[in-house]
This record gives C-alpha cells, sequence and structure tokens, in this order.
C-alpha cells in the first residue's frame, strides 16, 4: 500500500570484550571471505575487524569496520572501562586519513564490514568460539533501497587516492561498455 513503511531485518553483532581472549581467528576468517578468489589468502589488514590487542593490559576489542571519514577528528576519546585505559581511538569504526586501520593494503581504499553479504550468518560470529561475537536480529521499518551516501564515500575515497579527473575518465570508459 503507498506510504506504508517497508519492513527490513536489521542485524547487529554484540561485543562482549570481556569473553574475547585475543585469538584473531575473526580476522583469518574475514579476510579469507573477502578475498579474491575467495578463501585463496588471508591477510588480517584486509579484514573487516580488527583486534585492539595488549595482552599486558589484559585488552582485548574485537572493532568492525564502519564509514569512511575523510579527515580525522579534532578532539580524541580516550576510555577508562573498569580500571583498563583503551587507546585513543580504540572503538573508533572509521576509516580515515589518521591511520593505516581499515583501508585496503593495496589500493588504500577504504573497508567496510557487509555483515558477510549472501552468507546465513556473519562469518566471524560463527568463528568466535569464545562467543565474544553474538549476531542479534530484528525486524525494523524502513527504507531499503541502498543509502547514497555509501556510493559517496565509495567516490570520495577514490577521488582523493586517484584525482577528481581519473574517476570521471574511468566512469566514462565503463559506462561506453555496455
Ligand atoms: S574470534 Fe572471538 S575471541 Fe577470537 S579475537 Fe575474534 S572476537 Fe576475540
Ligand atoms: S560480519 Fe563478515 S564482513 Fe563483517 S567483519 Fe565479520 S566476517 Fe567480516
Amino acid at each position: 500500500m503507498k506510504g506504508e513503511k517497508k519492513k527490513r531485518i536489521v542485524k547487529t553483532i554484540k561485543i562482549d570484550v570481556d569473553k574475547c581472549n585475543g585469538c584473531r581467528a575473526c580476522e583469518v576468517i574475514c579476510s579469507a571471505f573477502h578475498a579474491t578468489p575467495k578463501y585463496s589468502s588471508n591477510n588480517p589488514e584486509r579484514s573487516r575487524i580488527r583486534l585492539m590487542r595488549d595482552p599486558i593490559r589484559d585488552v582485548y576489542v574485537p572493532v568492525y569496520a564502519g564509514e569512511y571519514a575523510a579527515s580525522e577528528c579534532m578532539g580524541r576519546d580516550k576510555y577508562v572501562i573498569d580500571g583498563k585505559e583503551y587507546d585513543e581511538c580504540g572503538f573508533c569504526r572509521a576509516a580515515c586519513s589518521s591511520r593505516k586501520l581499515f583501508k585496503e593494503p593495496d589500493s588504500g581504499l577504504p573497508l567496510k564490514c557487509d555483515m558477510c553479504e549472501g552468507e546465513e550468518q556473519p562469518l566471524c560470529v560463527k568463528w568466535c568460539i569464545n562467543d565474544a561475537l553474538v549476531c542479534e536480529e530484528r525486524e525494523a521499518e524502513g527504507d531499503e533501497e541502498p543509502k547514497p551516501q555509501d556510493v559517496e564515500a565509495g567516490l570520495e575515497s577514490l577521488i582523493d587516492r586517484y584525482g577528481r579527473q581519473t574517476v570521471l575518465d574511468t566512469l566514462a570508459r565503463i559506462s561506453k561498455r555496455d
């Protein structure tokens, strides 16, 4: 019916840092799943989940790659939880210019968790034998269309890296192929 909002399933991965022992199995399976061809290699640098790991302080924080940020923050956060001090930007999910995290090592393009599109369950969740990662699903109302800002973020990062004209020339060349 016109005006009626569509229902969609929202997946959330609940992270229990107290259960994480830093084994990094999540990084291994994520990078293998996203290798080309699939499962042909694994390199944590290509993983969409990274582990902030400091065994001496007993700090293990799995962090998922989120949105691309064109510039770094002017202010930074530092958290202290249960007496443990976490690194500056420790919980931040952004691929930004202040650090190497969540960037494809060869191209420098930002990485973002896609919830293992096409798989029944996120693979990092499946591989975490400590149940530090748990996937929850709920129904929500909303727009199912892809968000234009996701496309914009990808294009902006390409322009940052290769320049506007190169990106425009490449798009013009690709669009002539069909
Ligand atoms: S697989 Fe689980 S326990 Fe191992 S590092 Fe990842 S989140 Fe932590
Ligand atoms: S849900 Fe899939 S894409 Fe996202 S971090 Fe986990 S393994 Fe990688």
